[in-house]
């Protein structure tokens, strides 16, 4: 079964702001994700599957980063496995 390391606390992301090259935090899995991709699918249900968006092949965990050192947020795709 697919999962996100990060998310089950099995591995710590090491992110690096892509602004100041410094080290930045992970915020967790973005939440607000389905959003603008499903308005017509509010169902519960469906939740799970809409944190991860599917790229080529490979299952992604979005991720919402954040840099306290010049306050830059970006996004990290977690690759699932
Ligand atoms: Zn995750
Ligand atoms: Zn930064």
């Amino acid at each position: 079964m697919l999962l996100c390391a990060v998310c089950n606390g099995i591995r710590v992301l090491d992110l690096v702001c892509p602004a100041c090259s410094d080290a930045a935090e992970d915020y967790g899995r973005v939440s607000d994700w389905n959003g603008p991709y499903a308005p017509y699918e509010p169902i519960q249900i469906e939740e799970e599957y809409a944190a991860a968006t599917q790229t080529e092949d490979v299952l992604v965990c979005r991720h919402s980063a954040y840099c306290s050192h010049c306050s830059y947020s970006f996004v990290v795709d977690v690759v699932m496995e």
